[in-house]
């Protein structure tokens, strides 16, 4: 592999992506950014953001992410579309390939992000920023007095169903076993909060409504009883994958395969630094994200100056 020589290669575009590359083309590198497949990452399925700091109206999540594009762009990176199909990080500089050109870079950020799970409906997949949703802390305070489903049994669902009921008149958890698998405290909190409500062995076959999430078809899997249940929305909090599938044996992952950092960005091979979802499973927020950025990106270039 050979080509294009960069002194970063920022691979991911969504808020931690694009917030190293304002950093690193502001502080003078020749950055350039792989925005893979589908530029923009998780905030491009969201609609309404109200939770990113400085903007007092509410701001559409693929607005957003088409404002920091466009930000880190008038600084001085340069963009290929594509998914990164191959790296080789064993000497530097490092190599980078997508399916269709390879690139050279003095240091890389990786900010691939992790992608939600989904039912894989086709239903969902229309509504999905239309009262689906993966997450909670996002769009919970969309859905005041709206009765709500939450699909799940981790220590996320858990989470997310008792943060939903602070707006949520109630929320029923849909969970394909009669067993969670979230930590007791958390089963605890959860079986104790009277807006939450259990289905048990249960799975949803279908969304309903056209525009909206009306309500969703649901098949209990012990007895093959179909019901239709009048929802307001539905949380989907099933796990996500962390994409990182072109990062095996090139550098640590841990069990999930989320890359493993040390001193906040420093992934196991020194100049290869990591921000955002990519190895933190706990935040996932655009903000957190966005910070993790700004923070592999000011540590990549410190790496550079020590060189
Ligand atoms: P998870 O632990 O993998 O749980 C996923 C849940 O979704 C499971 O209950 C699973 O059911 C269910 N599920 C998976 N695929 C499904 C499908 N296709 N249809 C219906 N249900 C499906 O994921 P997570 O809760 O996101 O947690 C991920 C990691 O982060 C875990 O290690 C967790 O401990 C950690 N975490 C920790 C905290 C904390 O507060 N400490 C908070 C969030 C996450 P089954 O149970 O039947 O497999």
């Amino acid at each position: 592999m050979s080509g294009k020589e960069f002194d970063i290669i920022v691979i991911g575009s969504g808020p931690a992506g694009l917030t190293a590359a304002i950093y690193a083309s502001r502080g003078k590198l020749k950055t350039l950014v792989i925005a893979g497949e589908e530029p923009g990452g998780q905030l491009t399925l969201t609609t309404d953001v109200e939770d990113f700091p400085g903007f007092v109206e509410v701001i559409q999540g693929p607005d957003l992410m088409v404002r920091m594009r466009k930000q880190s762009q008038r600084l001085g990176a340069e963009f290929v579309d594509g998914n990164v199909t191959n790296v080789d990080f064993s000497s530097t500089p490092f190599k980078v390939a997508t399916n269709l050109e390879s690139f050279v870079g003095k240091t890389i950020v990786l900010a691939t992000g992790a992608s939600a799970k989904w039912l894989d409906l086709p239903s969902e997949k229309k509504l999905i920023g239309k009262g689906v949703s993966s997450c909670a802390v996002c769009d919970g305070a969309f859905f005041r007095d709206k009765k709500l489903a939450l699909v799940g049994g981790g220590d996320s669902a858990m989470r997310e169903a008792l943060f939903l009921t602070k707006f949520a008149s109630e929320v029923k958890v849909i969970h394909r076993r009669n067993k969670l698998r979230a930590f007791q405290s958390l089963q605890d909190k959860a079986f104790s909060n009277p807006k939450i409500k259990f289905i048990w062995d249960s799975t949803i076959l279908e969304v309903l409504g056209e525009n909206k999430v009306e309500g969703v078809k649901i098949k209990n899997l012990k007895t093959n009883k179909i019901t239709d249940m009048k929802i307001g929305g539905l949380f989907v909090a099933i796990g996500h994958i962390p994409n990182t599938q072109f990062l095996k044996g090139q550098i640590d992952l841990d069990k999930k395969g989320y890359v493993i950092v040390t001193d906040n960005t420093k992934t196991s091979t020194p100049g290869v630094f990591a921000g955002g979802d990519v190895h933190d499973w706990r935040y996932q927020q655009a903000v957190t994200a966005a910070g993790a950025g700004c923070m592999a990106a000011m540590d990549a270039q410190d790496w550079l100056e020590e060189k």
